[in-house]
């Protein structure tokens, strides 16, 4: 049997998991890539808008982020990961970031910062 980057058929249908091909792993990198960057972008702007606007100075924007760096209790340059919260109507655990519990299809607001 084949194995390796590309799946086959007989791969598949063996129970081998499926891998993408390496091309569209680099297109989706370079769409990431695109994604990152235009959220520099737009993180650049509100920046500029609270400075100059609001008075913010760059040692508070510094200061804030390594406060919310060392809530995971280091400064790695990481965010502390919630757990998913509980829906509010069925008990269950919410799914990752769905705003929809797919238990009871409850409608949840969720924290857009957590995960
Ligand atoms: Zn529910």
């Amino acid at each position: 049997m084949m194995t390796g980057l590309f799946s086959t058929a007989a791969a598949r249908e063996s129970g081998t998991p499926r891998r993408r091909k390496p091309a569209a792993d680099r297109s989706e990198i370079a769409a990431i890539r695109l994604d990152v960057e235009k959220l520099f972008m737009i993180t650049e702007a509100f920046w500029i808008i609270l400075k100059d606007r609001h008075g913010y100075t760059d040692e508070q924007l510094g200061d804030m982020i390594r406060e919310i760096d060392l809530r995971s209790g280091s400064l790695d340059g990481r965010r502390l990961k919630q757990p998913n919260p509980d829906c509010p109507k069925c008990g269950r655990t919410l799914i990752s970031r769905h705003s929809v519990c797919l238990y009871c299809g409850s409608v949840v607001a969720r924290d857009p910062f957590e995960g």
